[in-house]
């Protein structure tokens, strides 16, 4: 099995994060197993009810409070000399990282940490305002390293694989359901740690873009949206939408298909330093709605990827951060006029001059 050291998960990186807690006015950071424990030190933790947190303090040295029964994992999975600190199954865990920190007037949660947990921290630390551990590590996630990067381009070229063989799969005759189990099972095939989601979207069902799977029948005709992703085995997601259609479409498909691939790949060129995120969204939206369809595209155009399939920097009106290079986020314009819909998804990574796409399996129509 391949390790993660060094370059995407680097050994600085812990002492980078405990200098952006100060910086970002606040006097500790907890973070509890999720993305951003990942982030921090490579450790894909557990979620248990018992306590796994990384006490990162402004001013003091970083330790992991954990189970004793993680210990031995939490070493494999951890290289650099990180304090561990094994909790037993009748301590108060809460406690004891309370007192590590002391006296404290702020603490940065992880945004995926348990109810469970924020309020027994609430109690241990009742001096303490919560704030999220995102105002640190947003900032930090969302420029990927050159190895994030390259990481993302392997879950990106092993996601095209699972679509070059998804022609063979949408046969008359077979459901979604059949469909979206040999779908998940090429995922892993090619080299995903664990299968995220399967939309199958087929007919009607390709006007719903989070429609997941069902037992309707594919036919002759239909329109199939087929959007997927994994996870790596480092860490990093693929996220990929292509559409097919079983034979001759739908005359009305045909002419909007054709918009939505040039609204896509406008938004894909217009990717570079310097523009805002919105302005990707418009660069998609202008021309479906020119075309009639904007009514029809109702969701943003896209989202950051990275440990999470859906991070920031969200590709939506309204956002005018700037892009750097770094950022890599989906571009998934669709339309969904109602008896059927299309979607086109790459993920795109923003480069010092332009823009890098991670996907690169056809656009055209498919018909299989
Ligand atoms: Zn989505
Ligand atoms: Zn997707
Ligand atoms: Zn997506």
């Amino acid at each position: 099995m391949r390790t993660y050291p060094e370059q995407l998960y680097p050994a600085q990186r812990l002492e980078r994060v405990r200098a952006a807690v100060g910086a970002a006015g606040l006097d500790a950071v907890l973070l509890t197993p999720g993305p951003d424990l990942r982030y921090v030190t490579g450790y894909d933790a557990k979620q248990l009810e018992r306590l796994t947190c990384l006490v990162i303090p402004a001013a003091g040295e970083p330790a992991l409070f954990l189970p004793r029964l993680e210990l031995a994992a939490a070493r494999a999975a951890i290289t650099t000399d990180l304090e561990m600190v094994a909790t037993g199954e009748t301590d108060d865990a809460f406690a004891l990282v309370a007192d590590r920190l002391g006296a404290i007037d702020s603490v940065g949660l992880s945004d995926r940490m348990w109810a469970l947990f924020v309020l027994r921290f609430r109690d241990a630390l009742p001096g303490a305002r919560q704030a999220l551990a995102a105002t640190v590590l947003r900032e930090l996630r969302m420029r990927k390293s050159p190895a994030e990067v390259a990481e993302l381009r392997e879950a990106g070229a092993a996601i095209d694989r699972v679509h070059a063989q998804v022609p063979g799969w949408l046969k008359p005759g077979l459901n979604e359901r059949a469909v979206a189990s040999r779908i998940a099972e090429a995922i892993l095939a090619e080299g995903h740690a664990h299968v995220d989601f399967v939309i199958v979207g087929s007919g009607p069902n390709a006007a719903s873009p989070h429609h997941e799977v069902s037992d309707r029948v594919l036919e002759e005709g239909d329109v199939v949206v087929v959007d997927i992703g994994g996870t790596m085995p480092s860490g990093y997601c693929s996220d990929c939408t292509r559409t097919y259609c079983i034979g001759a479409p739908p005359a009305e498909f045909t002419a909007y298909y054709e918009v939505l691939r040039d609204a896509q790949e406008a938004a894909c060129r217009s990717v570079r330093p310097g523009v805002t995120a919105e302005s990707v969204d418009a660069a998609a939206r202008s021309r479906i709605e020119a075309a009639g369809y904007g009514e029809a595209f109702f969701h943003r155009t896209g989202h950051g990827i990275g440990l999470e399939t859906h991070e920031d920097p969200y590709i939506v009106a309204g956002n005018d951060l700037v892009l750097e290079p770094g950022m890599a986020f989906s571009v998934e314009p669709g339309i969904y006029p109602g008896a059927h819909g299309a979607r086109i998804e790459d993920i795109v990574v923003c480069t010092e001059d332009g823009a890098e796409r991670l996907n690169n399996a056809p656009r055209e129509l498919a018909v299989v």
